[in-house]
């Protein structure tokens, strides 16, 4: 069951900016940022993030910032920094001039780091990584110094500078803050704030081989920044002490203040980039804008849009407590906003030969069709009717079970904008006994759908002319998991061990009305009584139409058919 909840105008974030705003806490500033990490293309739960920091700066007059943290340069590339831009402007926000890298501040880390070894507050750690977890103690039982920690501090400058300038392999030294081994919160047993890593960074390159750790970099890149309110997920809650304890410490003048919140989860889906990259690099996926990705670039070939994942942030709201969103909310977004937006069209994935015997043929005649009925600004086409026509296999059953209304041998259904059309023979394949082709006749009395005796007929069919329609592939998606939380590792299986076989089905020879034939890549339609679709912005060609499937419509008959099956 979908719950749909009502739009949440107010949340705890905002009652903390509120507040702070009337003590006049930041002289009534707000400034927000984003930070992603470059290490992977954003997903739907960065946009929660991203709705929520551009939001509430556009909300209180304030600033957002987009910051790269960059600190860890192995896993860092350029293509992911554009494709963070890409989705984040493609959201519909902008940071203007704002536009900020952790890496820019190395100079100035360091320059602080330097300071708090000045101040005894940090030190040149020589264990191994191995070591200095098992000196880390556990959840009940506290850690132990390290040996090194008592090194004077001209010898922590000294061999501080000589990390720097590379004196030394990866994981000799590292530089720890110095706090207390026995702190109950394990962040603040002596954290380590920078490490030797020899590797190309991809905005600084060789120039340096020391990198500062995220729980020193973050803290301080806000401040330098003048961030106000610096909000986070909720595993960053144990980090908060640390985060203030680097911003005392230095004594800088601005200390932001740590908020955080739930990040999102969503059902039969992945939201975390490590685990994403490991679909797109073992190929499970066809790249990170696969159309089932729940990446922003995912859902954007997919056909969804910026206003949907807005008004999904918008409506799934900002708590403090984990919870699973799920994906029929996502999905009732976007066929709200595509109701209202999507120019109707119709389209047989599965066609099933019609032959109007009564009607001529040599003769072809253009129907007026409404292009949204939601909408009557949005006008209307012409759509042509000849003597051979396809409708859905599925719209056809030689013998229609109960509750089956549309058509069957000697039933009369209507063609949407159309005639009304009876079916008087079946013709089959001799070999396999398969319904080839229907042979029907048509009232010309009925002419836009309605029988002037006023006889009525019970369903209403969508179809295409075969010899006006253009061919297509489609692309139907199902989810990419097969359970609802794949993640959870409980049953001793890997996450990629609940990938969905049948999560994407091609169908070619697909047939569409001819005003398709101009749809521009990435436009956007519903196929009356299909659901919403969008010309794959890929792999579409002139030559080759590929639509996607961003969504289906409601389809009673599946419930009423599953209803049956349970009761059977
Ligand atoms: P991932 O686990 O997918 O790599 P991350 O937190 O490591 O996510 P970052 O690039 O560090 O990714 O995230 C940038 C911002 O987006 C952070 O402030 C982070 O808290 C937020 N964020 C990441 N995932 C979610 C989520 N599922 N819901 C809400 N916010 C999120
Ligand atoms: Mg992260």
């Amino acid at each position: 069951m979908t719950r749909i909840e009502a739009t949440s105008s107010s949340n705890f974030i905002r009652h903390i900016i509120d507040e702070d705003i009337r003590s006049n806490k930041h002289a009534g500033r707000v400034a927000t940022r984003f930070p992603p990490e470059p290490n992977g293309y954003l997903h739907i739960g960065h946009a929660k993030s991203i709705c929520l920091n551009f939001g509430l700066a556009a909300e209180y007059n304030g600033t957002c910032n987009l910051r790269f943290d960059d600190t860890n340069p192995s896993k860092e590339e350029v293509e992911y920094v554009e494709s963070i831009k890409e989705d984040v402007r493609w959201l519909g926000f902008d940071w203007h001039d704002r536009l900020y890298y952790a890496s820019d501040y190395f100079e100035q880390l360091y320059a602080y780091a330097v300071q708090l070894i000045k101040k005894g507050k940090a030190y040149v750690c020589s264990l191994s990584a191995d070591e200095i977890r098992e000196y880390r103690g556990t959840l009940t039982e506290p850690g132990r110094d390290s040996p090194y920690r008592t090194r004077s501090i001209e010898e922590n400058l000294d061999l501080f500078s000589r990390m720097r300038s590379g004196e030394f392999e990866d994981g000799a030294h590292v530089l720890r803050a110095k706090i207390d081994m026995a702190a109950p919160n394990m962040v603040m047993r002596d954290p380590t704030i920078y490490r030797i890593r020899k590797v190309f960074h991809h905005r600084t390159g060789d120039q340096w081989c020391i990198y500062p750790m995220y729980d020193f970099t973050h803290c301080l890149s806000d401040s330098i920044e003048g961030i106000t309110h610096s909000i986070c997920t909720l595993e960053f809650e144990n980090n908060r002490e640390l985060y203030d304890w680097v911003l005392d410490e230095l004594g800088v003048d601005r200390h932001p203040q740590q908020i955080e919140f739930a990040r999102l989860n969503l059902g039969y889906t992945i939201l975390s980039k490590r685990r994403l990259i490991q679909l797109v690099e073992e190929k499970h996926v066809s790249g990170w804008n696969d159309p089932r990705m729940p990446t922003i670039s995912g859902l954007r070939r997919r056909g969804y849009t910026p206003e949907a994942i807005r008004n999904f942030c918008e409506r799934i709201g900002v708590a403090r407590r984990d919870s699973v969103v799920d994906m029929a909310l996502l999905e009732y977004s976007i066929r709200e906003n595509l109701n209202r937006r999507a120019p109707r069209v119709m389209a047989v994935l599965r066609p099933l030969r019609v032959v109007i015997i009564n009607y001529p043929e040599d003769r072809a005649e253009e129907l007026k069709a409404v292009n949204n009925p939601e909408d009557p600004a949005m006008g209307t086409r012409n759509v042509p009717f000849a003597r051979v026509l396809y409708i859905e296999q599925e719209d056809f059953r030689e013998d229609p079970p109960k509750k089956f209304f549309r058509l069957a041998p000697g039933r009369e259904v209507r063609l949407r904008y159309a005639y009304f059309i009876k079916c008087v023979d079946v013709i089959k394949d001799k070999h396999t006994g398969q319904v080839v082709e229907l042979h029907c006749t048509y009232d010309p009395e009925t002419k836009g759908g309605d029988a002037p005796d006023g006889r009525k007929v019970k369903a209403t069919l969508h179809w295409v002319s075969a010899a006006h329609a253009i061919e297509a592939e489609v692309r139907l998606y199902d989810h990419l998991f097969s359970v609802p939380n794949p993640q959870d590792a409980k049953d001793g299986l890997d996450f990629k061990d609940h990938i969905n076989p049948n999560s994407l089905e091609t169908l070619t020879g697909c047939q569409l009305e001819p005003s398709l034939a101009q749809a521009a890549p990435g436009s956007r339609f519903q196929f009356e009584r299909l659901g919403y679709f969008c010309v794959d912005a890929v792999d579409a060609t002139n030559q080759r139409p590929v639509f996607n499937r961003t969504v289906t419509l409601r389809d009673s008959w599946a419930k009423i058919e599953k209803a049956q099956d349970h009761k059977h």
